[in-house]
């Protein structure tokens, strides 16, 4: 069935299934979660399901009548999505009406339309203000799904006319599920990006790539070298992140990428301090590590692990990366005591 395409969330799903079943649906829902763990996938299945014209159980789609086959390929006439378009930072106004006043009139199929707002970070006050009629009294019919990564991005008028669906990370299991079903045939390098994902498929099929490792290796060697040369790893980890272009989430990823190579690291250096065992970790990387780690001591490498952690939830709020990039490199390239 189809919901079977959307691996973890169970909570999401049995909420939508019950609150359908007990003729509670609601028209507006708000879906946070970090990029990449499959709210988009979900939105989109909802919809199907919403629309299909042969459900073979409530709130089920059939994936092989018109609507839903209309659906997935975004060409059901009572289905609409809106996103940022490629080079703006901001959801335009002009989009936002367009995409209101369609949802306004009648459905031409059923008794259904669904909008997804698939960038509901990128409101902008005009574009957030044009929306907040439609918000608040949906058209008959109509259900709205908005897409964010973090509440905090939201504006008040918005999250008060919403019903919030949290979406938490994958585990590190069904991200691996999802890299097999992605074509990823070797169960050593699916474990290895599942790892590195953060739970996030996005993440781990953007860690698929062999330049990435060797920018990995750049850097974690520079960071692990006795004097580490705080301008060059700068260098390095500032030109992949630009490599993304003008794609801004994309250079966020890449940025977050690179902080996440460096947590698993320390977090391997901190398990060799601890003398605890350190499975798949890399043989030439293992004594540059440990090194790291005698020189540091545990307490200062449990330290650098939060010092990351906390970069990267500014490369998530939108704090200029080169700031983070700096910051970060900063405190890993400090000399020990
Ligand atoms: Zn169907």
């Amino acid at each position: 069935m189809s919901w079977d395409r959307v691996r973890g969330h169970g909570e999401a799903k049995q909420t939508f299934q019950s609150a359908f079943a007990s003729g509670r649906f609601g028209q507006s829902y708000l879906f946070v979660g970090p990029d990449g763990v499959g709210k988009r996938l979900f939105a989109h299945e909802l919809a199907k399901a919403l629309l299909c014209e042969r459900p073979p159980a409530p709130l089920t789609a059939c994936d092989s009548c018109p609507g839903c086959a209309q659906v997935e390929a975004e060409t059901h006439p009572d289905f609409l999505t809106l996103r940022t378009p490629e080079g703006k930072l901001e959801l335009p106004v002009d989009e936002m009406r367009a995409f209101c006043s369609h949802l306004s009139r009648k459905p031409s199929r059923g008794s259904r339309k669904v909008g997804i707002v698939e960038d509901a970070d990128d409101f902008n006050a005009e574009s957030a203000n044009s929306f907040l009629k439609t918000l608040e009294e949906p058209p008959p019919g109509a259900v709205l799904v908005l897409l964010a990564t973090g509440m905090d991005r939201q504006l008040p008028t918005i999250l008060s006319r919403c019903q919030v669906v949290r979406f938490r990370p994958l585990s590190s299991t069904d991200v691996a599920a999802v890299l097999a079903e992605q074509g990823i045939t070797d169960p050593a390098r699916r474990e290895k990006l599942a790892r590195l994902s953060g739970g996030s498929v996005a993440r781990a099929m953007a860690l698929d790539d062999d330049a990435i490792w060797q920018v990995r290796e750049a850097l974690i060697a520079g960071v692990t070298a006795e004097r580490p040369n705080f301008a060059r790893l700068a260098d390095v980890w500032t030109k992949f992140v630009e490599e993304a272009g003008d794609d801004s989430a994309g250079k966020r990823t890449r940025a977050s990428v690179v902080i996440g190579f460096f947590v698993d690291a320390l977090r391997h250096a901190l398990r060799l301090a601890l003398g605890a065992d350190v499975a798949g970790i890399d043989t030439t990387e293992e004594p540059r590590l440990r090194a790291f780690a005698q020189r540091h001591g545990p307490d200062r490498v449990l330290e650098l692990i939060e010092k990351c952690v906390e970069a990267d939830y500014r490369v998530e709020r939108r704090v200029q990366l080169i700031l983070v990039i700096e910051s970060v490199l900063e405190q890993l390239t400090k000399t020990a005591k």
